[in-house]
């Protein structure tokens, strides 16, 4: 019986696939954003942790994410063209609320951007940690990460909170609607 119910619902809810790549700079949020990601609501497959990366493969609402969150300390980030080139889909995090690493932060998003292996790839831009008092706003953060200048990738930004699952939802959303 029980076989016959999953049955019907990869019938009615067939499996969708997404390759994400997580970058940013250490301290973003970004395995943070994972790990609310993956828990709770999600049945966990896999997990391959690297000291340049974790790999962790999960679904969630029927889709089967696999997302690479890349190191973002500086001797990392040259590799991470190489694994945009496996990826369908590049995630940037950013701590809206370090003001100091705010220009930093977009002079890597635009270094990766230059490489071929990310063009025209779905890019999510996230403001992280808004629930810091005196984070930047929406305006200022685009501002700074000169966010205006790309035109190589279709783009969205928003705000998020990756401590709250409540938050990390409209992330979810975005990597449902690019899975296949
Ligand atoms: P990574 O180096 O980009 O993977 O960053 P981590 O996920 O390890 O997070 C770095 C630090 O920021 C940790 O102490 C997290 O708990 C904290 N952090 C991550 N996201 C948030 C957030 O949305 N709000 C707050 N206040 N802290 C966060």
């Amino acid at each position: 019986m029980g076989n016959l119910i999953a049955l019907l619902q990869s019938f009615f809810n067939p499996t969708r696939k997404l390759d994400v790549l997580i970058v940013g700079l250490e301290n973003a949020g970004k395995t943070t954003l994972v790990n609310t990601l993956m828990n709770p609501n999600s049945s966990y497959m896999d997990t391959t942790p690297t000291i340049k990366f974790d790999m962790k493969i999960f679904t969630r609402d029927n889709v089967v994410l696999k997302i690479l969150d890349m190191g973002g300390q500086e001797r990392f980030r040259e590799d991470w063209p190489e694994y945009a080139a496996v990826s369908e889909a590049i995630i940037y995090v950013v701590d809206s609320a370090d003001r100091d690493r705010i220009k930093r932060a977009g002079e890597e998003l635009h270094n990766l951007l230059e490489w071929k292996q990310c063009e025209k790839k779905p890019l999510l831009v996230l403001l992280n940690k808004t629930d810091i008092p005196n984070h930047m706003t929406a305006t200022e953060a685009h501002q700074a990460l000169k966010l205006n200048k790309i035109d190589s990738n279709p783009l969205v930004c928003m705000p998020v909170t990756a401590t709250n699952l409540a938050s990390t939802i409209t992330v979810l959303d975005w990597l449902k609607q690019h899975s296949k």
